[in-house]
């Protein structure tokens, strides 16, 4: 582990384990070293022993939010869907945040997902997690049997080679065009902020999509998702995605085959990258986990660039500004609302 990392996970022990010996929390959520090589998995500790478990690493790239609803709940005393929330106040949680995490934690709050007074967030500025696959595509088809964090660099070793690793080559995509590295709301730091950045081509993915006609988009998004296994992984990891029945569960009414079938797959993807719109921070996490390699970031990362133009908003930046789909005003711009696409058009 560099020696920056160890630093971070260092100090995340160390804040962990005071918080739960005080009792503020009944649990902190971090991570702790995966099985495989370059892969770090989330972590609960419940005790000072097992906070000493918690590690930090540029392979951090599940989004925390997603397991902080269930987790608070675990210490709720079971009720009724009816039933008032009980009195009095309820056990803490303890959670590493980066500036994306720390964002979709904003949009729970704002989406009554959970309570900020419940919740201790260790905010950390993030310099980029590393995509796993842009490292496997630097070696080929050669097994890796560890993977070494130096402060710039990543060392990958496999049965006859070693390779050195520019960090930044094998930096996630989304992560590259983060705006907003730093935590927006926590309560403990962990080293310093890095301030916003100025990224001016941040939607290029998406421009270069826009550009293609129609038809020519049509087929990048079928052949895209031509491979989804349907396995839900992206839904799963998704800290937006906490409806207890999602659509595609559904069988009364059954709004969409449960199959591989084009029009299926195609449904999904277009119905839950909407249902992302105005709330997606970019964290990257669907695409992180998906075993297909399927880009459906760019979905989301679309309707990003959408509600930026169209209602000059950003998800998860502070808790007072209202969603933009889940509020109304009458002054709302709606010009963009129905166009009239004709084959050929560009937009
Ligand atoms: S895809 Fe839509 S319906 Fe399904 S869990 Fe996500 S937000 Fe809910
Ligand atoms: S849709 Fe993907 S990128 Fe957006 S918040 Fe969910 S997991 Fe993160
Ligand atoms: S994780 Fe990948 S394969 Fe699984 S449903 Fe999502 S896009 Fe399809």
């Amino acid at each position: 582990m560099s020696s920056v990392n160890e630093k971070i996970a260092g100090k995340i022990r160390s804040i962990a384990s005071s918080l739960l010996e005080s009792g503020e929390v009944a649990a902190f959520l971090g991570y702790t070293t995966g099985s495989l090589p370059g892969m770090m998995q989330p972590y609960v500790a419940r005790d000072a022993k097992e906070a000493e478990n918690l590690s930090w690493s540029s392979f951090c790239v599940i989004n925390l939010a997603n397991y902080l609803p269930a987790l608070l709940k675990s210490f709720e005393p079971p009720r009724r869907p009816n039933e008032p929330p009980p009195e009095g106040p309820l056990p803490k949680v303890g959670v590493v945040a980066t500036g994306c995490w720390s964002r979709n934690m904003v949009v729970q709050i704002q989406e009554n997902q959970i309570d900020r007074n419940r919740v201790v967030i260790v905010g950390i500025s993030s310099r980029g997690m590393v995509d796993r696959r842009k490292v496997q595509r630097f070696v080929g088809n050669r097994e890796i049997l560890s993977m070494e964090e130096q402060a710039n660099f990543l060392v990958v070793k496999g049965k006859d080679f070693e390779e050195k690793i520019n960090r930044w080559d094998v930096v996630r995509d989304n992560c590259k065009t983060c705006t907003h590295p730093d935590p927006v709301i926590y309560d403990e730091l962990v080293g310093g902020l890095s301030g916003k950045r100025d990224i001016p081509d941040r939607f290029r993915q998406v421009d270069e999509i826009e550009a293609l006609d129609i038809e020519e988009r049509w087929k990048w998004f079928q052949e895209e998702i031509s491979s989804c296994i349907r396995c839900y992984a992206c839904r799963n990891v998704c800290p937006l995605c906490y409806c207890p029945t999602c659509f595609v569960d559904d069988s009364r009414p059954q709004w969409v085959g449960k199959s591989i079938d084009r029009v299926d797959t195609a449904l999904f993807h277009i119905l839950r990258a909407y249902h992302c719109a105005g709330r997606c921070t970019d964290c990257g996490s669907c695409e992180s986990v998906c075993p297909m390699g399927i880009r459906m970031r760019l979905f989301t990362k679309k309707l990003q660039k959408d509600v930026l133009e169209l209602y000059g908003f950003e998800p998860g930046l502070d808790v007072e500004t209202p969603l933009p789909l889940s509020t109304y005003k009458v002054d709302d711009p709606e010009d963009f609302i129905i166009t009239n696409i004709k084959k050929g058009d560009k937009k």
